[in-house]
Parts: C-alpha cells; sequence; structure tokens
C-alpha cells in the first residue's frame, strides 16, 4: 500500500472528490480498515497501567506490572525504549518509581 494514503485521502475527502484516490485492492482495503481502527482506538483509550519497578538488575529496572505482568529491558527502560503501551493488558504504561 502506499505511504502516503492517509494524505490522499484527507484531499479526497477536503475535496469532496473521491475519484483521486487509487483503486485499492480487497487487501489493501483490509490493512487501511485494520489501521483506521488502531488509530480510533489509541485516541479514545484511556486505560493506564502502572508499571513498578521491583528491582534493579545490572542497572536497569525489572518492572511489574497493574494488570499482573512483569517485564525487564536488557537496557534501559520505559523511556528509553519508547515503550507506550503495555504488553499485558494495551493500556498506556505509566512509570512508577
Ligand atoms: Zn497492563
Amino acid at each position: 500500500m502506499k505511504d502516503n494514503i492517509i494524505d490522499l485521502i484527507k484531499v479526497a475527502l477536503c475535496n469532496d472528490d473521491l475519484d483521486i484516490l487509487p483503486k485499492l485492492t480487497d487487501n489493501e482495503l483490509r490493512i487501511l480498515d485494520r489501521k483506521v481502527e488502531q488509530v480510533a482506538q489509541e485516541i479514545t483509550d484511556t486505560r493506564v497501567c502502572q508499571w513498578t519497578v521491583e528491582v534493579y538488575n545490572h542497572g536497569f529496572p525489572y518492572y511489574t506490572t497493574a494488570c499482573g505482568q512483569s517485564f525487564e529491558f536488557i537496557e534501559g527502560g520505559i523511556t528509553e525504549n519508547n515503550f507506550k503501551f503495555c504488553h499485558g493488558c494495551g493500556a498506556t504504561i505509566e512509570e512508577v518509581k
């Protein structure tokens, strides 16, 4: 699928001219549909999962999560690894130190 499909859709909707959109295959439409759903879910999902540092192994934090999981990074922590969502529940991570 073309990377700029979202921009094309915006232009088409603003100009009320859907004919400028490329013809998408059924598979491309399914992928697009999934991505739109993901984005919509991220926008409306306000759940938070607290990750608490239990110990520091070799200087790096070992976390337990509010949803009952645990996680350890090989290097750095949540911020350094750009982690935003909990692998256990999908909520936004809130670090508790
Ligand atoms: Zn969680």
